[in-house]
């Protein structure tokens, strides 16, 4: 099959699922590390549509979901100094920290913003030059080439009144420690958007040195059930590599210009994640040439001591060892009016996908 042209065609679907069937006997427990993938894979109702020795896990995918609790306090934090505007992507408005989100304190009277770009907060910093902009740097590799633009572009402007306070995460990091703390796995349908920055390479150790499938996939229907049908493959033969499914836009090298970009800005640092704890070289920092713009070296504050929500088991759904009906308060207490944890909040995180595709279908 040409992974390149038949993304769409519907007919294809049988003939993939006939596929599976035929090639997979073991049990497969495969999991899935991309936001988009987590949706995709239940609007779609890919699930029921796969033989019952086939589970989909939902693991650390999702930005907003894995951003941790004491960066949401240090927003809040800087949220409440005066003279301060907090600027961010729209889902972090409603991820509750310890005793505040951003949506409350801009209920409050802060000025928090919804960016939809780094270019945005730049734009607002030269008009409002007595106003001290942070943005809220979060997501993987495939977010971090424009923060890094950000800042290479306030540095060329000697921009002063613009920090970014970054959460910016990297994926293998995350992916092997779940495979060293023995959550029960067999491959992963690895993330496409940030394969196209990163390229496949990076996915290379988890085959050789943890000896995981990987199939990096698309966002299509298709292309979910083509990486199941790759990973089947893999481990039915016993020879786990790292497969590019999504071949019409990830290479193995992945975008080398965005990387020069991101390696000049950033540099890699040990990274709190949510229900992962601190997990060593997973994250990006501002280089020392970029100190002046770093909110967390020039801005620095207390924020008020951790508190996770009772009941709320957002890390074991994050490190693929639960699942959402797995929650006392999941569609009870926890519906996406009323998140609880960041991943009923984000559309992209796990909760909320089975609550929109499982929970409210069936009623
Ligand atoms: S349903 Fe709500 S409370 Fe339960 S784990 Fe998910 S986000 Fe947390």
């Amino acid at each position: 099959m040409d992974y390149t042209k038949d993304f769409r065609d519907k007919g294809k679907i049988g003939v993939v699922l006939d596929r599976i069937r035929a090639i997979s006997r073991k049990p497969l427990r495969l999991m899935e590390v991309c936001g988009g993938h987590t949706m995709a894979i239940h609007r779609f109702g890919i699930p029921s549509l796969l033989p019952g020795h086939i589970r989909l896990l939902s693991g650390p995918g999702c930005p907003v979901c894995v951003t941790d609790r004491r960066f949401i306090d240090q927003a809040v934090a800087y949220a409440r100094m005066p003279g301060v505007c907090v600027a961010t992507y729209g889902d972090l408005l409603r991820v509750p920290g310890s005793s505040s989100t951003l949506e409350r304190e801009k209920a409050r009277g802060a000025d928090v913003r919804v960016a939809y770009s780094v270019l945005d907060v730049l734009d607002w910093a030269r008009r409002q030059p007595r106003l001290l902009f942070v943005f809220l740097g979060i997501g993987f590799e495939t977010t971090t080439p424009s923060t890094a633009a950000g800042l290479v572009q306030a540095q060329a402007e000697d921009l002063d009144n613009f920090l970014v306070l970054s959460a910016h995460k990297l994926m293998p990091p995350a992916m092997s420690a779940l495979v060293d703390e023995g959550v029960p796995l067999e491959g992963y349908l690895a993330p496409g958007h940030v394969s196209v920055i990163a390229g496949a390479k990076i996915f290379e150790p988890l085959a050789r040195r943890h000896g995981k499938a990987v199939a990096v996939v698309g966002f299509e229907p298709l292309d979910i059930l083509q990486g199941v049908a790759m990973l089947a493959e893999q481990v039915e033969s016993g020879s786990p590599r790292v497969q590019i499914q999504y071949s019409r836009v990830v290479s193995h090298q992945g975008n080398l210009k965005a990387q020069a970009l991101v390696e000049r800005v950033f540099r890699v640092a040990d990274h709190w994640w949510r229900g992962l704890g601190v997990l060593p070289a997973s994250g990006l920092e501002p280089r020392e040439e970029f100190a002046r713009w770093d909110a967390a070296r020039r801005l620095p504050v207390e924020p008020e001591p951790t508190r996770d929500p009772a009941g709320c088991i957002c890390g074991d759904i994050l490190r693929g060892t639960s699942s959402p009906s797995d929650c006392k308060l999941f569609g009870r207490v926890c519906t996406t009016s009323n998140p609880v944890g960041s991943c009923m909040v984000s559309e992209e995180g796990a909760c909320q996908a089975h609550y929109r595709y499982n929970h409210l279908a069936r009623r």
